[in-house]
């Protein structure tokens, strides 16, 4: 078929997994799903499958204008922030449709105990500052490979990193232990990790959505301080928040 329409779904998130399913079962659309290659052993996707980065706003351009893309979905992580930028200035560009599906972040509820910074450097400051309602000396840190830099300085605390693939040498934190794992967690999980390595305070980011969120609920129950990492600004596109939705808004697009 000649015909079809294409979109461009930028990845990396259960949500963009999640749209890429649904449009498969579509005959009248071609996705094709575009991962950074971050992740050594990404589950599998429908679809058409591209990994790498485009190189920048002009390859990007070139790339949606070649490859005669009709829409581009921007589903990567909120704290994915290059790739939304280059996408927003690339469709701007081309004057291709773009749609933002991203989760709403998280809401501390009553029981939170949340300090919330602006970003990882500001969460090693909480953490070495003393800047949390309690003493923090052992910390579960979910934030993701590239933000762990800001805590090797702590050199009095002791982290259980989880990460999704093993890092390729030691991490230069002076007390550590890497944990794999891959979401969705459930809470039973993230209970016994927390109470085993006696954790007395969570640092993560708001991601929002499900998947991740079962830390933050224990953490409540268990009454531990959450230093939460807010999300940088998001790209100034039509968003929305659900699969459904995006669908939605493809198909009064196409
Ligand atoms: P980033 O800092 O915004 O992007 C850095 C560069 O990686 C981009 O400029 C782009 O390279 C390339 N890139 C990123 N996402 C891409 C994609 N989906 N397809 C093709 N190229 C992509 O992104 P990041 O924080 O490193 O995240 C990388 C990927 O992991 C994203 O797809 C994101 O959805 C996923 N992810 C990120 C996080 C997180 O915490 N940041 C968490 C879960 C999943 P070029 O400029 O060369 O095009």
């Amino acid at each position: 078929m000649t015909d079809r329409r294409r979109i461009l779904l930028l990845g990396g998130t259960e949500d963009s997994r999640a749209l890429a399913e649904r449009l498969a079962e579509d005959d009248s659309i071609e996705v094709i799903s575009s991962l950074a290659g971050r992740t050594e052993q990404p589950k599998a996707l429908p679809g058409s499958l591209r990994i790498g980065g485009f190189g920048g706003v002009d390859a990007l351009t070139r790339y949606l204008d070649e490859e005669k893309i009709d829409l581009l979905v921007d589903a990567t992580h909120p704290f994915a922030e290059r790739i939304s930028q280059n996408a927003e200035a690339a469709c701007r560009r081309g004057a291709t449709p773009c749609l933002v599906l991203q989760r709403r972040p998280w809401q501390a509820v009553d029981g939170d105990r949340w300090v919330r910074v602006p970003d990882a450097e500001a969460a090693a400051r909480a953490l070495a500052n003393g800047d949390l309602p309690r003493p923090a000396k052992r910390i579960f840190l979910t934030v993701g490979r590239q933000e762990l830099a800001p805590f090797f300085p702590l050199l009095d605390t002791w982290f259980l990193v989880r990460m999704i693939d093993g890092p390729r040498q030691a991490l230069p934190l002076a007390h550590c232990k890497v944990v794999l794992g891959r979401g969705p967690f459930e809470e039973c999980g993230e209970r016994t990790l927390m109470l085993n390595y006696g954790i007395d305070t969570l640092v993560t980011r708001n991601s929002g959505g499900e998947a991740t969120y079962a830390k933050v609920a224990v953490a409540r129950s268990l009454g531990l301080p959450v230093v939460m990492i807010e999300r940088p600004p998001g790209p100034d596109q039509q968003t929305v928040d659900s699969v459904d939705a995006a669908l939605d808004w493809i198909a009064g697009r196409l």
